[in-house]
């Protein structure tokens, strides 16, 4: 690696704020990431707390959540204007059809389409106007790593159906972990896989070490390791829209990240940091970029009556949701 120039990361930091300025990137997204259950099939990937759990999990079918349970906090998140990231969930936890039926659901809860991050398949004819994009989980910039960090999730098969995804018509997204090995070079890798298969949208991750994986005892990346990711990718791709995910112990790193062209912000535990002082410091660093936050993670009038206004079969998940928020688990 060349030798880190710290003048040269501000002045992309710089140029990316600028240039988001200039697009009219005003406005930051909360994305909050529904998951459909707790169970994967493959469960074999380095980083991921899935892959602690498959030998733990005697029966997969309870690992899944219930339906009303996602309703319910899908019509949270529109109460509290945040989007949803997408409807995500392990291999092999719900059928295509199960999937479309939830998403059209959420559908007509929230009023948007829906992105899916639900694995490589090859039934996507099966959706329709209830899904906005699909999601591949790439999770690495580099495809000598991505074989070993992942290796039941082959490239080819996410680039395909990727491929597939924008023949019919839909947006095309891609995740990335930074912190699994990658190097800033492989950002050049990345470049062509944006551009090759004509990607949309990208969602960054910060490696959040789980323990009992692999990287139990890695470091998480650098926060000006991060922001130059961004950046760099922000001023080739000014279009693209660009999701970043920051855990609650590096919420400091949130003002960094827009700057640098983040168009959202994912990856909180939202219903426990609703209200807290954690919830108050996302708004912070949003409010120091210039930028507005849409949608609250304060405002407690906007958390809505204990019961539904979609369906009485979702009130008592309402209900938990709404308490939950209102408790304050950092005291
Ligand atoms: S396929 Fe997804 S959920 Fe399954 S182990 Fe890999 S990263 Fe985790």
């Amino acid at each position: 690696m060349k030798k880190i120039s710290s003048t040269e990361t501000l002045e992309l930091i710089t140029k990316a704020n600028n240039l988001s300025l200039k697009k009219g990137y005003s406005e930051i997204s909360l994305e909050r990431a529904v998951f459909l259950s707790w169970w994967c099939d493959k469960g074999d990937c380095k980083f991921c707390y899935m892959s602690t759990q498959k030998n733990k999990i005697k029966d997969p079918a309870k690992a899944k959540r219930r339906v009303n349970n996602i309703l319910a906090e899908a019509e949270m998140c529109s109460r509290l204007g945040w989007n949803i990231e997408f409807l995500s969930g392990g291999y092999k936890s719900f059928t295509s059809q199960e999937i479309k039926s939830i998403a059209e659901n959420i559908h007509s809860i929230t009023g948007d389409g829906l992105w899916l991050n639900t694995g490589i398949t090859s039934e996507l004819e099966e959706y329709g106007s209830e899904i906005k994009g699909i999601t591949g989980a790439v999770e690495l910039a580099n495809p000598e790593f991505q074989k070993i960090v992942c290796p039941s999730k082959p490239l080819n098969q996410i680039s395909d159906m990727l491929d597939k995804a924008g023949d019919l018509g839909f947006k095309k997204a891609i995740t990335i972990i930074l912190g699994l090995g990658e190097s800033y070079e492989d950002l050049e890798y990345l470049k062509d896989y944006i551009r090759e298969h004509k990607i949309d949208r990208v969602i960054f991750y910060s490696l959040n070490p789980h323990p009992e994986t692999e990287y139990a005892n890695s470091s998480q990346p650098a926060s000006l390791y991060y922001a130059k990711v961004v950046s760099t990718i922000r001023l080739e791709f000014p279009d693209l829209e660009i999701i970043c995910g920051t855990w609650t112990d590096n919420l400091a790193n949130i003002g960094m990240l827009i700057l640098s062209g983040a168009n959202g912000i994912t990856k909180f535990p939202l219903f426990k940091m609703f209200g807290t002082k954690y919830g108050k410091r996302v708004e912070e660093e949003v409010k120091w970029t210039g930028r507005t936050l849409k949608g609250t993670f304060t405002d407690k009038s906007k958390l809505g009556p204990e019961k539904s206004e979609i369906s009485p079969e979702l009130d008592q998940y309402i209900k938990r949701y709404i308490r939950d928020s209102l408790k304050n688990k950092y005291k």
